[in-house]
């Protein structure tokens, strides 16, 4: 068994697609070292990609709930976004607000290759939905914004519609990347984890 490690975040096996998984038996030994690798970096999920390997696998964790999710698709999301502080692993030191939809519905794989449909909210929500974007080679840093942006991003919305919004960082909210009708809601009461 190879022995896995982070790799750095300027790799760019980090911002690529990973490719499907078609052999569940290396998919569950994978899993398993992930899985050794996120407790010990106290971790609340862990992508494949995020140790050099480009495949749909991850680990997603809750309050409750460990998931372990192979080629996972997001298949519904709810209508609520919330934005809270998240860090990741690969990115160490950075924390963003990151807008997230409180509940998604996820069809993944498990380890023997049956086919799985999970429904999840709250911090299983917020970590599928973080562990999916790493599969697609997608980072928190192109999906949330600096406690100073999310400032003025806040004073611009609760104004009119002024220039104001078009000076705070441009990759600040109306980017592509985020979801349609965020509300803005600080989480101030969530201990910030890595993912
Ligand atoms: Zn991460």
């Amino acid at each position: 068994m190879r022995t896995m490690k982070l790799i750095e975040s300027g790799n760019p096996i980090l911002r690529e697609v990973a490719e499907e998984v078609i052999d569940f038996e290396e998919a569950g030994q994978i899993l398993d070292e992930l899985e050794v690798l996120m407790r010990e970096q106290e971790g609340v999920g862990m992508a494949a990609p995020q140790v050099g390997i480009s495949k749909k696998i991850a680990i997603a964790e809750g309050d409750d709930w460990t998931v372990e999710l192979i080629n996972p698709e997001i298949t519904f999301y709810g209508d609520k976004v919330t934005i809270a502080q998240e860090g990741c692993l690969s990115l160490p030191d950075l924390y963003l607000w990151v807008p997230r939809y409180r509940k998604v519905r996820v069809e993944y794989f498990d380890r023997e290759g049956n086919s799985k449909r999970l429904r999840a909210r709250g911090l299983l929500a917020l970590s599928i939905q973080h562990e999916v974007d790493h599969l697609d080679g997608i980072l928190i840093d192109k999906r949330g914004v600096t406690s100073d942006a999310l400032t003025s991003l806040e004073t611009s919305t609760e104004g009119a519609n002024t220039s104001k919004a078009d000076k705070t960082d441009s990759s600040v909210a109306s980017g592509s990347n985020s979801p349609p009708g965020l509300r803005l809601h600080r989480h101030h009461d969530r201990h910030t984890k890595s993912v």
